[in-house]
């Protein structure tokens, strides 16, 4: 299976919270720690198991997300 690497621009990303939802493998949360500078919680990567499936950029509305595949 297709690994993937996702990385989310946290400066735009508004903390909705729809590609926490969509992703198959759990890769993403909303961080408890981190505040952007519009006072959302970005969300962030907690584990490898991305496969790369693109879900989570086609859902964010904001074009946060980049997706590697590799
Ligand atoms: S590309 Fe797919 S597997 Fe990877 S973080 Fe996004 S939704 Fe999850
Ligand atoms: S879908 Fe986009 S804006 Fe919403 S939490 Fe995810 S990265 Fe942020």
């Amino acid at each position: 299976m297709a690994k993937g690497k996702v990385t989310i621009n946290e400066d735009i990303c508004k903390g909705c919270g729809l590609c926490v939802s969509v992703c198959p493998k759990q890769v993403l949360e909303l961080s408890k720690t981190k505040i952007n500078a519009s006072g959302y919680n970005p969300a962030e990567a907690v584990n490898d198991e991305c496969i790369a499936c693109t879900s989570c950029a086609k859902m964010c509305p904001d074009c946060a997300i980049t997706v590697e595949r590799f």
